[in-house]
Parts: structure tokens; C-alpha cells; sequence
């Protein structure tokens, strides 16, 4: 069985050719970085024209460096959501045309559920039941994941994700925004005093497993002002004192990110024991899963609480199409033919939205 997945749903092109013994053949991935740095963000428009732009050859690419063409093919996987619609569009149409074309299924894929799935990739051991914790620019998500296809959610965030906060941190401190804002402040935080700006721990009366990251930076932002710090001065020009009052508050504002992240692990695994004391394992995905300091604060607490961390590489963690395959026999996404109208996709994303994430208490 050989997959192509195809992935659009935010600001990155991807394709990828996954075998189902796990073997990734190939993986492609186009980013849209230039744009991000000249306007701080993803305008939806503008995002789906890149996508257009590069799709033909992102997937041909992923095709020729994995040796095959689409005949070799046994279906097409496509992220069909959460996502900006007018993007996941460009990705659905490229999936059903090359399904057309070769008479393929298609599987539709929830891109939350493939962040969380990745990991069996990597980990061979990983079995359900497993808990996961997807931290990205737009997810902040906790979730008991019982069997393919069925999760039940623990905690999601009331406002910003983690990855929305490192990346308006970054760009207030006038960090170098070609890549995105959560490497640039993982990298200056090394030189700072996480204890020197006071920050204080979002949510901490609230005695459950949702996250918010809005508070925390609007403190972050204060903080900026008052420092008068100044984001059009590139870090790279700063003075050291500059520099040091820079580094001391990415040092900080990580320090209590993190805490946050690990506060409502740590209620989460006691919840999620309740129900399946057969876990044994923490998955830990998304783009801020690449950051080492995210990721030794967490293997703490997992381990604390007699479960193992499971943690894909940095290039499984961010976008990238290989999470949209599961190995198997069974996927959990929905299948489609080319054939599908394109309401009725938009359709069955609304409903596997809740399917998958049932909110439990
Ligand atoms: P979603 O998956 O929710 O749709 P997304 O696709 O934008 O959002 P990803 O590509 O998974 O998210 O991750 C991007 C986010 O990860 C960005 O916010 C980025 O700043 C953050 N990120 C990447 N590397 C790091 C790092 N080393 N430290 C902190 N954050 C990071
Ligand atoms: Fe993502």
C-alpha cells in the first residue's frame, strides 16, 4: 500500500509518499516563510494563491523523489480540515483530480487526529490507548485517544494557542521572522533569566485542562512597552543591554508558557488515568513540540506520573503531509472518490470534527 498525502491547510504546500510499513519514501514540503515575515501573519487569499502556485510541482516533486508515479498509487490522503477553507480547497482539488485520473480513493484527513497519529510512525510501541498534546500556531489541544477515530477531548484553548504566543512574542521583539517566531525565542531565551520578568500562570484558578495564552501575552507585551523595546529595531542591531532586557523576557515568557503546558499535563494524565489506567504513553506533537526546553519540561512531568513521552522529530512535529497516513490496514480517515462534491466535503469535516473530539469532563 503506497499513499500520497497532501496537505494545504494553513500557510505550508506539502506532499509526501508514505508506504504502509511506515517507510517514508518521500517528503516535500514548500513553505510560505517570505510571505509570512513581509505581513506577520497568513491572509487567507494570499495563502491559497501560493498554494496554487507551487502545488502541481510540490506533488510531482514527492512523486519523482519516491521513485513512483501516480500509477503506483493505492490512494490519495488529503487534509480536508481544521484549516483556512479557501487553502484545504487547493489541496482537496489536487487530490481529486489525481484520483480522478487514476481511478484512486481518496482519504480524508483531520489534521489534529494526523499530528497525534505521526507518532506511531516513530514509535513502534505506541499503542491505544495513548493521551496527546498537540501544541502548534493554531491548536492547544489534550486529547485521550481510545482507538483510531475516537478521542475524547480533555482540554482545548479559550483564546490563542502556545505557537500564537512564541510567534507575537518574536515579532515584538524584533526577532528575525524569515522563519517562524518559536525557534528565533527558543534560541534567545538561552541567554536570558527566565526568573527576571514576573509573569503570572494563566488559568491557575481554574481547576481543568484548557489552556490560554491571550493573558499571558498581553503581559508579555507590557512588559515590552515598558522596557521600551523597540520591535524595528532588528535584534541583530540591538545593543547588549538591548539584547539582554530582549533575552530576559523571551527567557521568561517561555518559562511560564511551559508551565502552563505542564500544569494541565499533569491534571490531564490523572484525569485520563481514571478512565484507561492501561496508558501508558504521552504523545507530544505540533510545531512547539520541536523545542527542546517544551520538551525536557514535559518528559518531567510525564515521567513523574509513571508514563513514558513520545515525541516525533522536529520535521514530523511542524506541517508535513506523512501525518496525514496512519500505518495499518485501517485508517481512520473518511474515503472519498473523485466523484465527491466538494460541499459534501465541507460537510463531512464539520461532522468529523465532532466525531472526533468529544468533550468529556
Ligand atoms: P495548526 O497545526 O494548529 O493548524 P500550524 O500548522 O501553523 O497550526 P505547526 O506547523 O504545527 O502549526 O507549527 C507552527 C508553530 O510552531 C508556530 O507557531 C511556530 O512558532 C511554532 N514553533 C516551531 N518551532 C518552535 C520552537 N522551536 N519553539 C517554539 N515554537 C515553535
Ligand atoms: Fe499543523
Amino acid at each position: 500500500v503506497v499513499v500520497l498525502g497532501i496537505e494545504t491547510s494553513c500557510d505550508d504546500t506539502a506532499a509526501a509518499v508514505v508506504r504502509s510499513d511506515g517507510e517514508i519514501l518521500s517528503q516535500v514540503v514548500s513553505s510560505q516563510a517570505d510571505l509570512l515575515a513581509k505581513y506577520g501573519g497568513v491572509a487567507p487569499k494570499m495563502a491559497e494563491e501560493a498554494h496554487s502556485k507551487v502545488i502541481d510541482q510540490v506533488v510531482q516533486e514527492a512523486l519523482d523523489k519516491a521513485y513512483l508515479t501516480e500509477k503506483d498509487l493505492t490512494a490519495v490522503a488529503v487534509t480536508i480540515g481544521p484549516g483556512l477553507s479557501l487553502c484545504l480547497r487547493v489541496g482537496v482539488q489536487k487530490a481529486r483530480k489525481i484520483a480522478g485520473g487514476f481511478n484512486l480513493p481518496i482519504i480524508g484527513i483531520h489534521h489534529m487526529e494526523a499530528h497525534a497519529l505521526v507518532a506511531r510512525l516513530i514509535e513502534k510501541d505506541l499503542q491505544f490507548p495513548f493521551m496527546a498534546l498537540l501544541i502548534s500556531g493554531g491548536h492547544n489541544l489534550l486529547v485521550l485517544a481510545r482507538d483510531l477515530g475516537q478521542y475524547i477531548q480533555l482540554g482545548t484553548t479559550i483564546d490563542d494557542a502556545i505557537g500564537e504566543a512564541y510567534d507575537k512574542t518574536a515579532k515584538w521583539l524584533g526577532l528575525d521572522l524569515r522563519r517562524s517566531g518559536g525557534p528565533a525565542i527558543e534560541k534567545l531565551a538561552m541567554e536570558g533569566n527566565a526568573e527576571s520578568v514576573k509573569f503570572s500562570i494563566p488559568m491557575k484558578q481554574h481547576k481543568d485542562c484548557n489552556f490560554s495564552y491571550a493573558g499571558l501575552k498581553t503581559q508579555v507585551r507590557l512588559a515590552i512597552e515598558s522596557k521600551k523595546i523597540d520591535a524595528k529595531i532588528p535584534i541583530s542591531s540591538a545593543s547588549n543591554g538591548d539584547r539582554l532586557s530582549r533575552a530576559d523576557i523571551a527567557a521568561s515568557f517561555q518559562r511560564i508558557a511551559v508551565l502552563h503546558l505542564e500544569e494541565r499535563c499533569e491534571r490531564a494524565i490523572q484525569w485520563a488515568l481514571k478512565m484507561e489506567p492501561s496508558i501508558r504513553h504521552l504523545v507530544v506533537s505540533g510545531g512547539v513540540a520541536s523545542n527542546q526546553y517544551v520538551r525536557a519540561r514535559l518528559d518531567m512531568v510525564v515521567k513523574k506520573n509513571g508514563l513514558q513521552l513520545v515525541c516525533p522529530p522536529p520535521r514530523l512535529c511542524t506541517d508535513n503531509v506523512v501525518i496525514g497516513f496512519q500505518p495499518g490496514p485501517t485508517f481512520s480517515g473518511e474515503i472519498f472518490t473523485s466523484r465527491t462534491p466538494y460541499a459534501l466535503f465541507v460537510n463531512l469535516i464539520r461532522r468529523r470534527l465532532g466525531i472526533c473530539f468529544s468533550t468529556a469532563r
